[in-house]
């Protein structure tokens, strides 16, 4: 075990499940440790560096920006923050025209969650089964997994959960004080499964006619994880507030909610001291530009194809599917899937659990094609 283990396992939190290694260095799809070993990167940060490990134009930018101005709170105009704002407002459905930047995903989710009290004067919301939202109480109240719930009931009141793609168990569970349905496109965490289409166009529809605050949040399939810009292109389906973070800043924390001018809040309804910092803002922007530039949206789409089809002709009784989007990618076992996890590690592949018998995908979509045959080669070894 090296030094650095012992200080976290001192020091740290005790909030995640360690991995017995230390990483020290990330290039694209491929990241050391410190005995110089390389991996293949399918956790990517939990789905963060979509544009890859220290991509350089994210680099160049971060240094750049950091020589100028790290710094500079809300109430403040910068130039890197507005030219965020108005790439990001370019990238997302026509109806959304404004932005809050934040720090994380569960930060845009609480932001959502208020944005949609304060437009409706309503208070209550309902999400999916299986879903996830985040950490902080109100996206914890968002996210089903009683696992993560029960610890810290109370939470915030008037939450239900109904089935997800059950159009029927949306529109029976909305009542006069509905404020807002929250909805992933594609449930990452839940065990990568995705929506349908005209699951999506009837929440739409009911959402119109009962004035409720659509609020989708891609901030795991967002910025072209599942092969468009955002999942929803995929689809028919208008968010009211669009959540974002993850593949935002390039590796840098970031996190940001989109929504109609009419939703704007006033002065003091919410804010966040590091949310549109410059060094984030110019990460961001340098981001969105690389994805824009290489098409990382149509690669990630190719690429996926190419992964699910090779991944579809492994012959192993032990799994039972495999489904995915772009490149979120899952393979259901029917058993338990740590040990799998373990074993793609020592064979240096790093893969993610979604749930107890999913294995995630979630490569940097800059993956190449060699490395994606390697994955899927160290895959059937160990689910032989
Ligand atoms: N929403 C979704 C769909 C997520 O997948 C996640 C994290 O995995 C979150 C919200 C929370 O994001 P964060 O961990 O940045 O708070």
């Amino acid at each position: 075990m090296s030094v650095y283990q012992d200080m976290e396992n001192q020091y740290g939190p005790g909030c995640y499940p360690m991995r017995d290694m230390v990483l020290l260095e990330g290039t694209g799809a491929v990241v050391k440790d410190d005995h110089g070993k390389s991996y293949i990167d399918c956790v990517a940060g939990h789905g963060v560096a979509n544009v890859g490990h220290c991509n350089p134009k994210v680099v160049q930018a971060i240094k750049n920006q950091a020589e100028k101005l790290i710094t500079c709170s809300g109430s403040f105009y910068n130039d890197a923050r507005a030219k965020l704002f108005q790439k990001l407002i370019e990238i997302s459905p026509k109806n959304l025209n404004n932005v809050f930047l934040c720090n994380s995903g569960t930060e845009a989710v609480e932001a959502a969650l208020k944005m949609a009290r304060l437009v409706t004067g309503k208070t209550e919301f309902i999400a999916a089964m299986r879903s996830f939202h985040g950490r902080t109480f109100g996206a914890l109240s968002a996210t089903f997994n009683p696992e993560y719930r029960k610890p810290f009931l109370p939470l915030v009141p008037g939450f239900k959960h109904v089935p997800y793609n059950n159009f029927e168990k949306f529109a029976e569970a909305v009542n006069e004080n509905t404020a807002g349905i929250i909805l992933e496109i594609i449930q990452g965490e839940g065990g990568v499964i995705p929506g349908n289409a005209a699951f999506f166009k009837s929440v739409r529809d009911l959402c119109d006619k009962k004035n409720i605050v659509l609020i989708i949040d891609e901030v795991q399939s967002g910025f072209c994880r599942t092969g468009k810009m955002f999942a929803l292109e995929h689809f028919d389906i208008q968010p009211d507030i669009l959540c974002l973070a993850k593949g935002l800043g390039g590796g840098v924390p970031a996190g940001a909610i989109l929504f109609p001018e009419k939703y704007k809040f006033s002065t003091g309804n919410h804010g966040s001291t590091f949310g549109g910092n410059p060094l984030t803002c110019a990460a961001a922007l340098a981001a969105i530009e690389f994805m824009q530039e290489n098409n990382l949206a149509g690669q990630a789409a190719e690429k996926g194809k190419y992964l699910l089809e090779k991944l579809e002709k492994i012959d192993s009784p032990k799994i039972r599917q495999v489904r995915g989007m772009g490149l979120l990618v899952g393979i259901e076992l029917k058993e338990k899937v740590q040990p799998y996890i373990v074993a793609l590690m020592e064979k240096g592949i790093l893969a993610l659990p979604a749930g107890s018998t999913v294995l995630r995908l979630l490569p940097p979509l800059v993956i190449e094609y060699e490395q994606l045959d390697e994955v899927v080669k160290q895959i059937e070894e160990v689910l032989k």
